[in-house]
């Protein structure tokens, strides 16, 4: 489930709620509980996406410890 950031617009504190994607445009209260809030740029982190390139972990490439040299 994405995250979505806001900020208030009564106490100007920036806040984020997990909410699914269907509610991202629903209107968010601040933890003080104001409603006055908008939605900042949606800063996704979705829960096991890929980050990074999927390097390989080492080894088992034929690479310089794949082959003895170094062992
Ligand atoms: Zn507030």
């Amino acid at each position: 489930m994405p995250t979505y950031a806001y900020r208030c617009r009564e106490c100007t504190e920036t806040f984020e709620l997990l909410r699914p994607m269907s509610e991202s445009g629903a209107p968010a209260a601040c933890p003080d509980g104001h409603t006055d809030t908008v939605k900042l740029l949606t800063t996704v982190a979705l829960t096991g996406a890929a980050s990074g390139p999927a390097a390989p972990a080492g080894g088992g490439g034929g690479g310089c410890c794949g082959g003895g040299c170094c062992g």
